[in-house]
């Protein structure tokens, strides 16, 4: 079966021919022109490998691959336009396989990225299991379950992300703010309440369902999930 490989590049017409060339190598491609769109496709599991851009709209190809190395090693590649030894040395340091300064060779990226799929399999092998716990909650974020004392919970994509983001930031007070713009994006145009909207879902299925107090209101402030209480 065909390697799959992610293209995450908002220059459309970069895109394009890089798209064709890994085409014409027999890979399949999919292609993201933003960071949010690219991290949720790369945190799909269907992809052998991820060209990241690091000047991206939405989310920042540093900021995409921070997340996605929360929770996957899948090989990935920065494309940078920027020549500088600080954006290379941070993204090796959070995990990038590779990096490759645009304008770049085809060739140079084809042998690239062979190298990096290469590495793939005793990674793939290390990878851990992504579970985020808070008491009596579990969520395997690679099978979007959530469960609640073994039983499960049905939620929503927009629920679960909600719920995820307040999980990996346990104890801390996130607010409003913040929330749009890590679950709903620097995008999100809308009514403000949205996030109480949806935090009043979450209760409804897992505070209140189970009667445990995970979801705490820090009043002028926003959310923080604690797993101190139980009644
Ligand atoms: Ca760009």
């Amino acid at each position: 079966m065909a390697e799959k490989i992610l293209l995450v590049e908002d220059e459309e017409k970069l895109a394009r021919m890089v798209e064709l060339e890994l085409q014409y190598e027999g890979y399949q491609v999919d292609k993201a022109f933003d960071g949010r769109t690219g991290l949720d496709r790369a945190l799909s599991g269907e992809y052998d490998l991820v060209l990241l851009d690091i000047m991206l709209p939405a989310l920042s190809g540093m900021e995409v691959l921070r997340r996605l190395r929360k929770e996957s090693q899948l090989p990935v590649i920065m494309l940078t336009a920027r020549d500088t030894v600080v954006d290379k040395v941070s993204g090796l340091d959070m995990g990038a396989d590779d990096y490759i300064t645009k304008p770049f060779a085809i060739e140079e990226l084809l042998a690239r990225i062979r190298a990096a799929l290469r590495k793939r399999p005793a990674q793939a092998a290390e990878e851990p299991r992504s579970l985020l716990a808070a008491g009596a909650l579990t969520m395997d974020t690679e099978r979007h379950e959530v469960e609640v004392r073994g039983q499960s919970v049905e939620l929503t994509r927009r629920e679960f992300d909600l719920l995820r983001y307040l999980l990996e930031n346990k104890e801390k007070v996130i607010s409003r703010e913040s929330l749009l713009d890590h679950v709903w994006g620097f995008d999100f145009v809308g009514e403000t309440n949205a996030v109480d909207v949806y935090i009043r879902f979450l209760r409804s299925k897992i505070d209140e369902r189970f009667d445990i107090k995970l979801i705490h209101t820090v009043r002028g402030v926003g959310y923080v999930i604690r797993e101190d209480g139980n009644g």
